[in-house]
């Protein structure tokens, strides 16, 4: 980080500021111009806020020059983090398939759904049961219910399960459960991020509706700084100016992100889009950009879905879609 003091800032106030930064373990190096000092941070700066910087009255200009997250941070940590979901790996070589409704209904939707998606290739079982609706009328999930029904669907087929926590009062409902979803909404729930980064199990964590990169790596960085770096990225569109499609699906963001972070990244192109028809195309873009993985919503009968329906594909479409997703997994050399 780089701070410009202002023309004639007094000395005095130069010693202050410096003192005030090795309070934070951080050392200076002084560079006197004709016109300005410029005072370079030397050390682990993710302690010092920018903002609080600028607050003060002989403070022109505040640089970063690293990132603010750093247990995230891929300068850190070169090599890709390979998340370990009860021997289903997410990052590395392989592309991994999550599947399943938005919601669970009953024990037949959810038991029927996971032995399609295991027939056809997918690795994981997803599953909403505290769902996070706009309207307080909606269907809100099965809530615990739910999660026992995922625990059925998990003991007949074998695939570890994703269902989404809303709130830390849940987590003793989740015992059974492979990887915690922290959804768009919460993505920014900080005590709750501190609260999940206490315990192990994987976390996939969903980009905000209108969450940056820098934020969203930092909200990863709080479940880190709490001790589970076991997380997981999941692109699922962003709002933006366009309104024909439910999102805006983010695509770019995932080989920028690998650029910036060793962990994993996945993508959902149900939520991204809103739309079951553009499920087949987007999947295939999913694999050609290089993500880690997909989450996609499948419903026996989405028609008759209680959340999600438009957005989700039929069993048949999903085997078809699979077909797919291996071969643009083949050309990029990974595994499904
Ligand atoms: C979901 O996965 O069902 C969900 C609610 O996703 P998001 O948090 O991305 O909206
Ligand atoms: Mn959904």
């Amino acid at each position: 980080m780089i701070v410009v003091l202002r023309r004639n800032s007094p000395l005095s106030k130069r010693e202050e500021l410096i003192l005030r930064l090795k309070a934070l373990g951080i050392t200076t190096h002084i560079s006197q111009g004709e016109q300005n000092t410029v005072i370079g941070l030397v050390g682990d700066t993710s302690k010092v806020d920018p903002d609080d910087l600028m607050a003060l009255p002989y403070v022109e200009k505040v640089q970063r020059v690293s990132e603010p997250f750093k247990l995230a941070n891929r300068q850190f940590h070169t090599a890709d983090t390979i998340v370990d979901i009860s021997g289903v790996k997410i990052g590395g070589g392989s592309f991994t398939v999550i599947a399943g409704p938005c919601s669970v209904e009953t024990e037949e939707q959810i038991v029927y759904t996971a032995k399609r998606v295991k027939a056809a290739g997918g690795k994981l079982l997803r599953g909403g049961a505290f769902k996070p609706r706009t309207s307080p009328y909606a269907f809100r999930g099965l809530k615990n219910e739910g999660i026992k029904l995922l625990e059925i669907a998990k003991k007949e087929t074998g695939l570890p399960i994703v269902t989404e926590l809303m709130s830390v009062e849940h987590l003793e409902f989740f015992d059974n459960v492979d990887v915690i979803q922290i959804g768009a909404r919460n993505m920014q729930n900080f005590e709750m991020l501190t609260e999940i980064g206490k315990q192990k199990k994987p976390v996939l964590l969903k980009r905000g509706l209108a969450n940056t990169i820098e934020e969203w790596l930092m909200s990863a960085e709080y479940i880190m700084a709490s001790g589970n770096e076991n997380v997981i990225l999941c692109e699922r569109g962003v709002r933006t100016f366009e309104t024909a499609l439910r999102n805006t699906y983010d695509l770019a963001c995932i080989p920028f992100m690998q650029s910036l972070t060793h962990l994993p990244i996945i993508a959902d192109p149900s939520h991204a889009s809103g739309k079951s028809s553009l499920i087949p195309a987007l999947s295939k873009a999913t694999v050609a950009v290089g993500a880690s993985g997909i989450m996609i919503e499948v419903h026996p009968t989405p028609e008759k879905a209680l959340c999600d329906g438009a957005q989700s594909i039929d069993c048949d479409t999903f085997d078809r879609v699979m077909t797919d997703i291996k071969k643009y997994a083949e050309i990029e050399g990974k595994t499904v």
